[in-house]
């Protein structure tokens, strides 16, 4: 008998934060090491978040709470959806989790089964994947390319779908291409869930960082009967920078969110008491310190994309939301450096980190081998000197 349950030994550690390990140890070694790995905002929480906080843990506001949330952060959810997205949800129909990576795990365990299949279009956020298989389900990919944007095309996404598909999962804006969705694409998504009786899981911690003028609208908003197959899983930890802290949230069918509650109820209990009073100020107080951040992760993405675009053989997509470019290395595969050939995603991140001393996310984390993931929340001296640094690095190839 193993030591390990089979569950256990099926996962390996969140692939992006390996790399961020190995970029540390490097530092810790004296060396510099820009990275690119950061799945988190680089700016500091909101002073008067934090103030939230500290007035909780003086107040006294330390002990359990209700296991899905205090009323007065799902007040707070409540009113968010009205106003961003008008979308009208009850009390009973929001759970406050640890995360909104905690949401999606609550609710595989809650509606996924052993046979149940789950649609995943790749480029796909690194966590999906395994959550569903820990509920048993089967992932379904569906590849989308560079040249759709990194989006779904319903031809294939209508060749995925069989009897057994439990649910799609969206991520707009996208983790890791930045991809977003539009109306027109999402009242086509919307009418195929309906009719082949299928969840939608979306995923909208992006939501308020997106570009260009960009107008985000929820899948859930389209009309009642998508609303009732639409759950979201949302939280404060990007748009507040407040990755730390561990709160998300999820909306949905009543049904569903209760069920994910007693799963709560059963693991982790509420999240944590002061972090929901700092999220209520998050979500209700003044939203400047999220437009100042979107604006300068919008000015370096500009800049990003542009230097990307310039080397020879990269091309990159401009993204419209999110903090990552996804551009396509794979015109240097093939090529080598002292005799060593490069020939993938993992080991061009490998090259980059061992010569140029910088990091990226292999694509292949993202089922996605001929790309890399570069994070942008980073200063914009970081990003510059990083720049250089690859494309030097690139020049030593042949
Ligand atoms: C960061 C992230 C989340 C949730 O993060 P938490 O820190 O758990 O709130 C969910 N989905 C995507 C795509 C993300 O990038």
């Amino acid at each position: 008998m193993s030591i390990l349950s089979r569950r256990a030994r099926s996962l390996k550690p969140s692939p992006t934060l390996a790399i961020n390990a190995k970029a540390k140890a490097l530092q810790a070694q004296g060396i510099r090491v820009i990275s690119f790995g950061a799945g988190e905002p680089d700016f500091d929480t909101p002073q008067n978040i934090k103030t939230a906080a500290i007035k909780a843990i003086e107040e006294g506001f330390t002990k359990y709470t209700p296991v899905g949330g205090i009323d007065e952060l799902k007040d707070a959810i409540i009113k968010k959806f009205q106003i961003d997205n008008g979308l009208t949800y009850k009390r009973s129909e929001i759970l406050v989790s640890c995360g909104g990576k905690h949401s999606f795990y609550n609710l595989a365990q809650a509606i996924f089964d052993q046979g149940d299949e789950v649609i995943i279009p790749s480029p796909y956020w690194v966590s999906y994947p395994p959550m569903v298989a820990l509920a048993e389900a089967s992932p379904v990919i569906v590849e989308t390319k560079e040249e759709n944007g990194f989006k779904l095309r319903m031809e294939d996404l209508k060749k995925a779908l069989t009897p057994r598909t439990k649910a799609l999962v969206l991520n707009s804006p996208s983790n890791p291409t930045g991809s977003v969705y539009f109306k027109e694409d999402l009242e086509k998504i919307a009418e195929l869930a309906i009719e082949n009786n299928f969840f939608v899981i979306s995923d909208e911690i992006y939501e308020k960082i997106v570009y260009d003028d960009f107008k985000f609208i929820s899948i859930a908003s389209l009309g009642e009967e998508i609303k009732k197959k639409t759950i979201i899983v949302h939280g404060v930890a990007k748009t507040y920078a407040m990755t730390g802290w561990r709160i998300g949230y999820t909306a949905g069918p009543e049904e569903i969110i209760s069920a994910m509650s007693n799963i709560q109820s059963q693991s982790t209990s509420n999240p944590t008491s002061i972090s929901q009073k700092a999220s209520v100020e998050a979500l209700l107080g003044p939203q400047d310190e999220v437009k100042r951040m979107v604006s300068a992760f919008e000015k370096r993405r500009n800049y990003i994309v542009q230097r990307l675009n310039e080397i020879p053989g990269v091309h990159c997509l401009n993204p419209m939301g999110a903090f990552y470019v996804f551009p396509n290395f794979s015109s240097y595969y093939g090529q080598s450096y002292q005799g060593k050939k490069i020939s993938n995603s993992t080991e061009m991140a490998d090259y980059f980190l061992e010569v140029a001393r910088v990091a990226v996310v292999p694509g292949i984390e993202f089922g996605a081998d001929q790309f890399l993931r570069l994070s942008y929340a980073t200063s914009m001296e970081e990003i510059e000197e990083g720049m250089d640094r690859i494309e030097e690095a690139l020049k030593k190839l042949s």
